[in-house]
């Protein structure tokens, strides 16, 4: 999955500030904003739940992966309902589905909740044929099927975005914060909130924890609702951060839709968890200060990352791996034998002491001589490279995120390599 790609859908429009800051004053307290909140788009959901209702609802075939077919109804069959009809069991273990309409599906709702354009028009560039559908969400036509379980990649990434919500509702439930951005990323997911000069730690954490749990044992259903510009601009008033977005990316008479979990509304194009008591098990994992779009001028964020697992059993492996990982990091392991250090002054870059050095000299005679051994002869290229040659190979569309930069206008970005090694190793 794509960090920080919280959204597969269409969007549209530039973030423009008039200001850097524009959090404003802020006092941790109850999250007030929620009762007004809530019963605007309870009367949104209910209204739209009607109009689904009244719709025609025609026939539908829907063909599964192993070529079966089943009838449905447009409007009216879920995903999990084809589920539940194959085994209780399977459904309880299922997620999201894959979902392939005969015809184009071509209602696209602005996805407002993404804070980098040009990584938004480059994954719009890899749009996939399919689409990723909630289980409680009715299908729209003739269709191709997949039912996804938390094991698949794309059902990995419905529930860790899912969680993403609960951990939202659990920071605003906490603290009262006005919530930013909330992705899914490998691994886990984070959420972005702010509270005004308040640092947030690990001794957070427990009330956090607590705030989630209890939420995702509440069983709350995630619902949808699609919305007008007008609508969202009423929902999301009092955040800011949110507003600006809303102001910013979604046209005049373009459509978005947001979701409902708990007491959280959230701007979101989905898909999500049918409700949150699929995360049986929800752990925060770190936490770090982040800036309003990523621009260190905009206001300091604070950025809480967490875990979730469909079972206890899992979330108990990943800390068993966690920890065994962190007994073979190599930043741990280089201290604890005096191999090198590493220091702000060039972060990710090694210091090697003598005994770093020795090590890494003796690994570069080996491969040279391997290199010679199997007939190459080496050449040196340059440490850093105009962004172009990057365009060309690929790279830049697929790993921009994991490269240095160095800005030096607009046409002028260079990227470093990454690693010293990828210098001298460059044989032909
Ligand atoms: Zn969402």
């Amino acid at each position: 999955m794509q960090q920080g790609q919280r959204l597969k859908e269409a969007t549209e429009g530039q973030i423009v500030q008039a200001g850097n800051k524009i959090g404003g004053p802020f006092k941790i307290g109850k999250p007030v904003y929620q009762e007004k909140r809530l019963k605007l788009f309870n009367e949104i959901y209910q209204r739209q739940k009607a109009e689904l209702e009244a719709k025609e609802k025609t026939p539908i075939t829907i063909t599964l992966k192993d070529g079966k077919k089943i009838e449905g109804k447009k409007w009216v069959t879920t995903p999990l309902m084809i589920a539940l009809g194959i085994s209780k069991k399977l459904a309880e273990n299922m997620v999201a589905a894959k979902v392939v309409y005969d015809n184009i599906f071509e209602k696209n709702f602005v996805d407002v909740d993404h804070e980098d354009q040009q990584q938004q028009a480059s994954t719009l560039n890899l749009k996939p044929d399919y689409l990723i559908w909630d289980l409680t969400r009715p299908l729209e036509g003739d269709c191709q099927l997949e039912l996804l379980s938390f094991d698949d990649n794309n059902g990995k990434e419905v529930f860790w975005h899912s969680s993403s919500h609960i951990l939202g509702s659990a920071l605003e439930e906490v603290y009262g914060c006005h919530l930013c951005i909330g992705p899914a990323i490998d691994g886990g997911f984070f959420y972005d909130c702010y509270i005004g000069d308040y640092k947030v730690t690990q001794n957070d954490y427990v009330k956090i924890e607590k705030a989630a749990s209890d939420l995702a044992a509440s069983k709350q259903e995630f619902q949808r609702a699609v919305l007008t510009k007008d609508e969202c601009l009423e929902l999301f008033g009092t955040n800011p951060f949110k507003r600006q977005l809303i102001t910013n990316k979604i046209p005049e008479g373009a459509m978005t839709t947001a979701y409902k979990c708990g007491n959280l509304i959230d701007l979101c194009t989905g898909p999500h968890l049918p409700n949150t008591s699929y995360v049986k098990a929800f752990q925060v994992t770190k936490n770090s200060a982040a800036y309003w779009l990523g621009k260190n001028t905009n206001d300091d964020l604070q950025r809480v990352y967490g875990v979730s697992f469909p079972s206890k059993k899992l979330l108990d492996e990943y800390v068993k791996i966690q920890k065994e990982l962190a007994l073979r990091d190599h930043r741990n392991v280089g201290k604890k034998q005096n191999l090198y250090l590493f220091h702000q002054l060039s972060p990710g870059s090694a210091f090697f002491y003598p005994s770093g050095a020795h090590i890494y000299n003796t690994l570069m005679n080996f491969l040279r001589r391997q290199y010679y051994i199997r007939g190459y002869q080496e050449v040196i290229s340059p440490n850093i490279f105009n962004a172009q040659l990057w365009k060309i190979s690929g790279h830049y569309d697929k790993y921009k995120e994991n490269l240095f930069f160095i800005n030096m206008g607009e046409e002028g970005r260079i990227w470093i390599k990454t690693h010293e090694l990828s210098r001298t190793l460059s044989y032909v």
